[in-house]
């Protein structure tokens, strides 16, 4: 094959179905023949990179190995597939248009009127056959964000239309994933969404291969003939996508209703008779089918939109099929917690995860939050915020520095245990200029960090602007919160952990993105052991 299958994913009817689940689903299941796949993700909006964005407007921001601040789908695209994405995986219309007009300032256009077409779809074209150049793909899935008709998302369906002519039509397929209504006062379900957002895709000339029907309800054979009939797609193309207890069901789902047949046999590619899903449904097993339930908090101020923590929630799902252990994850606003009613707040959980933030907001019920775990020793998981945050605890409560605080909430504070580093000092700029993606940690020998990777040195991906200021380490050692990671190039602390706590562990870089289904954290597997340690003992 010399280059790779373009399979294309959009979407109609409303978004939230889950373009990003079956994108990764499908992708799970042609890797599972023997393929080698990766996904990308076409955001139609203007922000160069989601990185800007405000979690309640997008959900969680996430971040490749290559520092890239990416849409949470491409963590999706990881966990399924377990393998990493980078900045190529993820073009927004924003970085479409910041390229085209930096190179109309250069000179590279000169003497032409650029215009969205050709030049925006040229762009956008360049960039859905950039991953090819990088590394050899047998198929490359494209998901294109938002719904067919959306102004906004016009410049990359035309891109896609063109793109059957650069490849081919055998190296060109569109999936279009869909709602299927089910009126109750009429007990139907309703094609007729399906059929105007199909219209919309063949004005625009495209014609989809394969239907995949979100719906609430089973699809009887003649609604799935009229689905056919109207929208042009054969029968067996109109698959049925039924909501699933979990996402992880999703791609057994779609191997039953063959869509990666149908794919295979459209693409004219060679099937393997076997696919190889075994490890997939030992996870699901594993999850399905817990031995013991602990009850985790996981404190923030996002909390009212669990899409805000997804790697985290997902990164929980994994630990807990690993252990065998259904984690109860209770969403908590760190506003709704005070130094009167943290103890009936947190009584209950059997572990504690301070989340990832930014600003002030919640700030003080998240420092009560930690004071509580380590003084009830209760475990407790700190990631970046939360790791900071237990910094600051530890400064205030145990070594007596009164105002002790990170320069992030109090710029003025006696005592900046939390600071900027000198060149995140000089910058400017917001968008992309935190320490990003992925550096290298060396651990202590013989802490609970070493013990849970099972070596000594590891890399995990940042997300941040401040650190720990090595100013004050000394002081913090000698009274028993230990400096386990450090960065060997820049000696910044990466991890701290408590002596005298069964796990207490805080992270300055998140752990969370690089957790997937069949390769689970070890920080996580150890943060719910510990968790179900500690409940056994309260028990007893
Ligand atoms: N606001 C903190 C910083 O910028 C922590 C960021 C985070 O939790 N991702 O350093």
């Amino acid at each position: 094959m010399d280059h790779p299958k373009y399979i294309f994913i959009t979407g109609g009817v409303t978004s939230s179905l889950g373009k990003g689940i079956i994108a990764s689903s499908l992708g799970k299941l042609l890797q599972a023949r023997g393929l080698s796949v990766t996904i990308q993700k076409f955001d139609p909006y203007l922000n160069i990179d989601p990185g800007t964005l405000n979690p309640y407007e997008h959900g969680e921001c996430y971040v490749t190995d290559d520092g890239a601040e990416t849409d949470l789908d491409l963590g999706h695209y990881e966990r399924f597939l377990n393998e990493s994405t980078s900045q190529g995986n993820n073009v927004t219309t924003g970085r479409i248009y910041n390229n085209v007009i930096t190179k109309e300032r250069n000179g590279e256009y000169l003497g032409k009127t650029v215009q969205v077409i050709p030049h925006i779809t040229d762009e956008i074209k360049a960039n859905f056959y950039k991953l090819a150049k990088t590394k050899k793909y047998d198929v490359i899935i494209t998901e294109i964000g938002g719904c067919v008709g959306d102004i906004e998302s016009l410049p990359f369906i035309e891109a896609v239309r063109q793109v059957k002519w650069d490849v081919g039509a055998n190296n060109f397929l569109v999936i279009h994933l869909t709602l299927i209504p089910y009126l109750k006062a009429a007990k139907e379900l309703k094609t007729k969404p399906t059929q105007h957002s199909v219209k919309q895709l063949l004005e625009a000339g495209i014609q989809p291969d394969i239907l995949v029907c979100r719906s609430e309800y089973t699809l009887p054979t003649d609604v799935k003939r009229k689905l056919a009939l109207f929208c042009n797609v054969e029968l067996n193309c109109v698959i049925e996508a039924m909501d699933a207890d979990t996402i992880y069901d999703v791609p057994l789902l779609m191997r039953k209703e063959k869509l990666d047949e149908r794919v295979m046999k459209k693409l004219k590619l060679s099937t393997k008779e076997n696919t190889n899903l075994e490890d997939w449904r030992i996870f699901l097993g594993k999850l399905k089918n817990p031995l013991n339930e602990v009850k985790i908090g996981l404190i923030g101020k996002y909390v009212s939109l669990p899409d805000a923590y997804k790697s985290i929630i997902e990164s929980f799902t994994h630990a807990a099929a690993e252990t065998e252990c259904k984690v109860d994850l209770q969403l908590i606003s760190s506003e709704d917690i005070d130094k009167d009613c943290v103890a009936k707040q947190l009584q209950e959980l059997d572990g504690i995860l301070v989340a990832p933030g930014f600003g002030e907001r919640g700030i003080e019920g998240k420092i009560e939050t930690v004071k509580f775990a380590r003084e009830q020793q209760i475990p407790f998981f700190g990631i970046c915020l939360g790791m900071q945050v237990a910094v600051v605890e530890f400064a205030r409560n145990v070594l007596k520095l009164e105002g002790a605080f990170s320069t992030e909430m109090d710029p003025n504070t006696p005592h900046p245990v939390i600071d900027m580093m000198a060149e995140q000092k000089k910058i400017t700029q917001l968008g992309g200029t935190m320490r990003l993606g992925a550096y290298p940690c060396d651990l202590k020998k013989g802490s609970k960090v070493a013990s849970a990777y099972g070596k000594l040195h590891i890399t995990e991906r940042h997300r941040h602007r401040f650190e720990f200021n090595n100013k004050y380490l000394k002081d913090y050692e000698a009274n028993g919160m230990m400096a386990t990671g450090i960065n060997p190039d820049t000696k910044l602390v990466e991890i701290v952990e408590l002596k005298d706590h069964p796990w207490f562990v805080g992270t300055q870089y998140h752990p969370e993105y690089r957790s997937t289904a069949l390769n689970p954290h070890p920080l996580f597997v150890r943060f719910v052991k510990a968790a179900l340690d500690f409940q056994k003992k309260k028990n007893n």
